[in-house]
């Protein structure tokens, strides 16, 4: 990773912070913080992705601004946090649309999708745009099943290469080897953090979500569009094994497997994202990074909307509207595939990553020599 500005600030407040050590029990990255005594961009690019911007270190801090040493470690790891995410993308040359990747750029490119959609739908049979579409099959009235298939198959191939990539980018920036990322026992442990989101407890307490004062808002709404965004997943794997295995297309009953993991997925999405803006919006401005807040808003709302489009193409899927209804969700779908990889998403993968690393630290394979096997090994000779 270079050497930047944020980089710099950030090695500035980890040596006071090592130095201080006041905050030691409250997250991962103290932890990690006073296993080094230097801080190569790469273990910076570690130590800002296992932030969880849960701000009580921030909160807690006696050299936090308007003392002269101004230590914000919220906002400082945020913006090394946001660099890692263009250094790391893939492929390289669009790297640069995490700088204009706002909440503008997001919904022009849903209803662009949308649109050119619906005018192709105008073209090939306008009847579909307002006559109702019921029965098995209704879906494939509209949009063409090649049609669908292509654009997110291609869309979601892509979304997960560039991810993919990124993360291996990320995992040897900050000096992580292949072999490790097998090993039974980290791997259990980062899951574990990934799926409780442990370092959104803060200090024990939670976060400090809008203010000074403890909650577990953010934890609850990250849990309920997270949760909500797995169930989505699995009622999209459950309809293709039923359309394409089972031969069996959609649309499918309200009671069908893949309509209530959609539903309550949907919900959890709705709450979740909704939650989450939110408390972003009451939040104390302090600690935060503002540069960084239009792509935090961008995000939120496009997966809000891809639930909320959703849920409505449910409701009025044997109505007229439904031609229309279900342009505008493929677009914002497909729009939120495109930008996943360039977009504050990330987020997840490189946090998992700097999560496992933890855990890899934590639990360091032992020198040869000293693993149960080898100790048997020594007796038996
Ligand atoms: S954030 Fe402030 S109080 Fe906490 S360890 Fe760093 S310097 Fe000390
Ligand atoms: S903001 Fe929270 S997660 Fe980030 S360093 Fe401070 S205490 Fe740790």
């Amino acid at each position: 990773m270079r050497e930047t500005e944020a980089t710099t600030d950030a090695r500035r407040a980890m040596e006071v912070c090592n130095a201080c050590r006041y905050c030691e029990g409250y997250c991962a990255v103290f932890p990690a913080m006073t296993m080094r005594r230097e801080f190569s961009t790469g273990d910076l690019s570690y130590i800002a992705n296992l932030c969880h911007n849960c701000r009580g270190c921030y909160y807690a801090c006696q050299y936090a601004p308007p003392h002269p040493f101004n230590i914000n470690l919220p906002q400082v790891l945020a913006q090394v946090r946001a660099e890692t995410y263009e250094e790391y993308a893939w492929p390289g040359p669009l790297a640069g649309l995490f700088k204009r990747n706002g909440t503008v750029v997001s919904l022009v490119t849903a209803a662009a999708i949308a649109l050119t959609l619906i005018l192709t739908m105008a073209l090939v049979d306008p009847r579909v745009l307002y006559q109702p579409q019921i029965g098995p099959g209704a879906f494939y009235r509209v949009i063409p099943w090649w049609l669908m298939v292509t654009l997110a198959g291609g869309t979601f191939l892509f979304s997960i290469l560039a991810l993919g990539m990124g993360f291996r980018n990320f995992w040897r920036d900050t000096g992580g080897r292949p072999d490790e990322l097998t090993r039974p026992k980290p791997l259990a442990v980062a899951l574990h953090d990934i799926l409780t989101l442990k370092n959104l407890g803060g200090g024990g307490g939670g976060c400090n979500d809008v203010d000074e004062g403890f909650s577990q808002l953010r934890r609850r709404f990250h849990h309920f569009m997270f949760y909500g965004f797995l169930l989505c997943f699995a009622s999209t794997t459950t309809a293709t094994f039923y359309d394409h295995i089972m031969g069996h297309p959609a649309p499918y009953p309200f009671w069908s497997l893949p309509v209530q993991l959609g539903t309550w997925g949907g919900v959890g999405m709705v709450i979740g994202t909704a939650g989450l803006i939110w408390v972003k919006v009451v939040s104390d401005p302090a600690p935060a990074a503002r540069n960084l807040l239009g792509a935090d808003y961008a995000l939120l709302i496009l997966l809000f909307l891809s639930a909320f489009t959703g849920l409505l193409l449910l409701g009025l899927r044997a109505t007229g509207a439904m031609g229309v209804l279900l342009a505008i969700h493929l677009g914002v779908i497909l729009a939120l595939f495109v930008i996943v990889p360039y977009s504050k998403m990330v987020h997840g993968v490189y946090r998992s990553g700097a999560l496992l690393r933890h855990a890899l630290e934590r639990h360091p394979t032992p020198p040869p020599g000293n693993k149960p096997s080898d100790r048997a090994l020594g007796s038996a000779a």
